[in-house]
């Protein structure tokens, strides 16, 4: 459920992508806030300025709270963000532990304003092989004899 509080967390993300943008960057912008709303976080897309694939707020913020939180800190966190993270960003933000994300725009809808925005190919992927050989670095970190 998204509450007036949540929506002004999301519109000062979406200040923050309109900042971006007068700067030269990308219009993506996200922060991070605490379990009492205080802005833990913020960050803005720099992947041109940066040239930097990886560069977009949401994973810059979910690497920021995996490095400076503990998980159980890291797990009362909240990322407001002006679009819906993409696959990239939402990796990231599982892996960090963040607790919930709230975004204004989804995914469709940036498509829809943006059709560039979902114009990505799928990348053919082939495997499993070399089962053997590839499961040895494995049970070398995981299962030490
Ligand atoms: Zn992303």
């Amino acid at each position: 459920m998204i509450t007036i509080e949540d929506e002004t967390l999301l519109r000062r993300a979406i200040g923050i992508a309109a900042h971006a943008v007068t700067l030269g960057d990308a219009p993506y912008g996200s922060l991070l806030t605490g379990p009492d709303g205080a802005i833990l976080a913020e960050a803005h897309n720099t992947v041109r300025r940066d040239n930097d694939i990886a560069a977009h707020p949401e994973l810059k913020l979910a690497r920021w709270a995996a490095r400076e939180l503990a998980p159980a800190a890291a797990a009362r966190t909240t990322m407001y963000t002006s679009c819906q993270p993409c696959t990239m960003c939402a990796g990231g933000i599982v892996r960090s532990g963040i607790g919930r994300v709230v975004y204004a725009l989804s995914t469709e809808q940036l498509v829809e304003l943006n059709p560039q925005s979902g114009d990505w190919p799928t990348v053919p992927q082939d495997g499993p092989v070399l089962f053997e050989e590839a499961r040895a670095p494995i049970d070398a970190y995981y299962r030490p004899t």
